[in-house]
């Protein structure tokens, strides 16, 4: 793992909001150059706390203390304003639009390591380590279902839930947080490319229920 410090202007105050949330996300460009110069561009106005790329190197991006512009328009849980709250961390891959790939070795392990950190130093709930398709269902993809969330779960970053036995309806995604304005199909992928990645398709069967059950047992929801 190499850190390097690599300042965007992209970021803003958090007026007072306390960290609570982390986001997860990919860069969806064809090279981490082109991404690591757009998150750095004041005309584009994004940017992320750190990027992550596939050799492990962390680039240090935006001061924790600060509001990067990573989320956009999103919700969860009855918040809009994520990025007020939210650590965003990009990940190099060239996602669905360019050549989505598994996310490699050595940038998971950082990754990993990275979090430990940013949960050491702030009170994030596991419920609330999340991807950018979560907040964003409506238009987001990433990190994708070839994210290894099950992985970062046993290391202690976020939730993976086990099989319950349970009936419960689409609506209970809106109780565990997601956007009931983004429509049911889309808050039903965006929940099965981070809790069920093996059958992403939108539809709400027994085994969403199943593992929804589970999670909002987890959280006391
Ligand atoms: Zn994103």
């Amino acid at each position: 793992m190499k850190r390097a410090e690599l300042p965007s202007p992209n970021h803003d105050d958090r007026n007072g909001a306390a960290v609570d949330m982390l986001v997860l996300h990919y860069t969806g460009m064809p090279t981490a150059q082109g991404a690591l110069d757009r998150l750095c561009d004041p005309v584009a106005k994004v940017s992320a706390h750190y990027t992550v790329d596939e050799d492990g190197t962390i680039y240090a991006m935006v001061p924790e203390a600060r509001r990067a512009w990573h989320a956009g328009v999103a919700w969860w849980a009855g918040d809009t304003d994520i990025n007020a709250r939210s650590i965003g961390i990009e990940l190099v891959n060239p996602g669905h639009a360019f050549g989505y790939r598994p996310f490699a070795e050595p940038q998971i392990a950082a990754l990993i390591t990275l979090c430990h950190g940013i949960l050491l130093r702030h009170p994030i709930p596991s419920a609330r380590v999340l991807g950018h398709s979560d907040v964003a269902p409506a238009r987001k993809d990433d990190p994708g279902e070839l994210f290894p969330w099950e992985r970062l779960a046993k290391a202690g970053i976020g939730l993976w839930p086990v099989s319950q036995d349970s009936n419960l309806g689409i609506e209970a995604l809106c109780r565990y947080g997601y956007d009931p304005g983004a429509g049911a199909e889309k808050i039903v992928t965006a929940f099965q490319r981070h809790f069920r990645p093996a059958k992403v398709d939108g539809v709400w069967d027994r085994e969403s229920a199943r593992l929804l059950a589970s999670l909002l047992q987890k959280t006391g929801c």
